[in-house]
């Protein structure tokens, strides 16, 4: 199937996945690391050079916003929107500081790409605010990971991109450049 991407950069697919659950996530994940394509989310689809492009894509944020407010703390699903963050603090009579401009982005693409902003002068970036995880990994599993614990794998050494700042994907430099 042919995508776009928001600014209408044209790419394709030739499969869509939309999970439900989070188990669902973590097999598809595990699917896809198995037969060796990468399946970002769609939106970073067209971006790919067409020898890395995914052969399936997942819409994996949509069913996944569930957005709860406690004092001082939100649990919020990767779909959430960050304007929609914003709001519900707001309701609540709170403030969430990290503010990368483009409030239309996800909570889960905001942590994953450290998202900062001029906020973040006073309030730090993104994940300056995560205080736990639920990670899908490549190997079909799910865990929680909390802020300050341990990872009992190891994480392998990727290269950092030349720049001192990089908020259009994962801050890691890509293999292919
Ligand atoms: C107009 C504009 C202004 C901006 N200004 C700033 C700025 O001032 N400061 C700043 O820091 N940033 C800025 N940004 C960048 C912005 O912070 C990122 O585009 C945004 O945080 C990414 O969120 P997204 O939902 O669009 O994620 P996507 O673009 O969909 O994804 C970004 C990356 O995260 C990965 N990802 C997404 N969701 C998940 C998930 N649930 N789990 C694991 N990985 C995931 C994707 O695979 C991709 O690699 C700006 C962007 C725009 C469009």
């Amino acid at each position: 199937m042919d995508v776009t991407d928001a600014s209408g950069y044209p790419g394709h697919a030739d499969q869509l996945f939309s999970p439900d659950v989070e188990q669902e996530v973590a097999d598809l994940l595990r699917q896809a690391s198995d037969r060796k394509f990468p399946s970002p989310p769609p939106e970073r689809l067209p971006a790919w050079p067409a020898e890395h492009r995914p052969r399936a894509v997942g819409d994996f944020l949509a069913r996944f916003r569930k957005l709860e407010i406690s004092k001082g703390r939100a649990r919020v699903g990767p779909g959430v929107l960050l304007r929609e963050v914003q709001a519900a603090a707001a309701n609540s009579g709170q403030f969430y500081a990290p503010d990368p401009t483009e409030n239309t982005s996800s909570i889960g693409g905001n942590i994953a790409a450290n998202a900062s902003g001029s906020r973040s002068f006073r309030y730090g970036a993104t994940r300056r605010h995560v205080l736990a995880l639920n990670v899908a990994f490549l190997d079909g599993s799910l865990r929680t990971i909390r802020r300050g614990e341990k990872v009992d794998f190891d994480v392998p050494a990727i290269s950092l991109p030349r720049t001192t700042k990089l908020s259009a994907g994962y801050p890691l430099q890509p293999a292919w450049i």
